[in-house]
């Protein structure tokens, strides 16, 4: 069967390379080409752009992104077993495709990428909120990446663009907002993957600030969320009281109702009460 890019169909890639899924690898394969390129479209102006992909497996979001003119694509997989299947795809592509075999949460990627880099990926879940937040939390702001493309179980992708009052919202979030626009862009139900997980995933489009949206310490916004969030049914005097013995008076003067809970809070106003906290000598 002919394939956009003229290159073997996916599944054929699967049978002659022997890539039966593996599900400590968190495999579940994309194999419409179609999808794939329409994936690459959500992730910007990649034409423009060096592109990082985390596990790529077989290729079917590694060619979308070609097929879409991606100026050049760094792409990282663990399983040894895809690499020669990869290979054959930036034989195709000259210079556009670069096959690295690692693990994307010990490889070094300084020198590696050219900026603007954006991030796409349809993420082994067992690795990807984590790699969401390094990538949201590297030691100086702006990263690295101007915007991520991320594939997500449903439930992750909620709670990335949950607002207050949201059953997911809490502290991914307010981290994901506090830094970049996200929302989601796209639904896949499982059939579109083979094989199919149990659950239904989402596309996440985040795009970087340039600076965070509301001018707060990193470390004291993350203690205070964390604590309102640790005990996210309580009334925040009470889940807020190991941070000190004034935290009431702290909560009422940024006009957070000392009674509410974390939940209710938005961004804004955990960033106010982060400010006050710094002001008040804690
Ligand atoms: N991108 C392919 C697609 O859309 O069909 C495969 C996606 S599959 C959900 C996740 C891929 O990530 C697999 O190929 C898996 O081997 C790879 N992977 C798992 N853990 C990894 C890690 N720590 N570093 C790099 N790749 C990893």
């Amino acid at each position: 069967m002919a394939t956009i890019d003229g290159l073997p169909t996916l599944r054929e890639v699967i049978n002659a390379h022997d890539l039966v899924a593996k599900r400590q690898l968190g495999q579940n394969f994309l194999l419409d080409l179609n999808l794939t390129a329409k994936i690459a479209r959500l992730a910007g102006d990649i034409a423009g752009s060096d592109v990082l992909e985390v596990g790529p497996g077989p290729g079917g979001l590694t060619r979308g992104l070609l097929i879409e003119g991606a100026r050049h694509v760094v792409a990282i997989e663990k399983d040894p077993r895809c690499i020669a299947a990869l290979h054959e795809i930036s034989a195709a592509y000259p210079g556009r495709l670069t096959v690295i075999e690692g693990d994307a949460m010990e490889i070094d990627l300084s020198g590696l990428l050219t900026p603007p880099v954006r991030i796409a990926a349809n993420l082994p879940y067992n690795v990807g909120t984590e790699l969401l937040i390094r990538w949201l939390t590297p030691k100086v702001w702006p990263p690295f990446w101007t915007s991520m493309t991320l594939m997500f179980q449903r439930e992750v992708a909620l709670r990335i663009t949950a607002k207050p009052g949201d059953e997911h919202y809490g502290r991914l979030a307010l981290l994901c907002q506090w830094r970049s626009d996200a929302k989601i862009v796209m639904h896949l139900p499982p059939e579109a993957f083979t094989p199919a997980p149990k659950v239904h995933s989402a596309v996440v489009h985040l795009t970087r600030l340039e600076a965070p949206r509301f001018p707060a310490d990193e470390k004291v916004l993350n203690r205070i969320v964390a604590a309102a969030f640790n005990q996210r049914r309580k009334m925040l005097r009470s889940s807020l009281k190991s941070l000190g013995p004034d935290m009431e008076a702290l909560l009422d003067s940024v006009g957070i109702p000392p009674t509410a809970r974390a939940e209710e809070i938005a961004l804004e106003r955990f960033c106010a009460l982060a400010r006050a906290y710094v002001e008040r000598g804690a």
